[in-house]
């Protein structure tokens, strides 16, 4: 990621208030580690299924934009 929405949203929610409980720790999903020390990315599941498949299967759709700022995720450095 390009920018540090991830870590901005992690802190704000820390100090906040949920069902008279002040929340002590916060770690956004859907955010994955990429391979080669390349950073990070985040990204939206999506359940599918195809005939024949017996359950719902999963994959994961990585994001080219970051979803809260919109800058530009770089793709790893080959
Ligand atoms: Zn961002």
């Amino acid at each position: 990621m390009n920018c540090t929405c991830i870590d901005d949203i992690n802190k704000e929610m820390i100090g906040q208030e949920i069902a008279h409980k002040i929340i002590t720790k916060a770690q956004l999903l859907g955010v994955a580690f990429l391979f080669n020390n390349a950073g990070t990315t985040t990204y939206t599941e999506m359940e599918y299924e195809y005939e024949g498949c017996k359950r719902p299967k999963k994959i994961n759709i990585m994001h080219t934009f970051c979803p809260f700022c919109g800058v530009k995720i770089e793709k790893p450095k080959e």
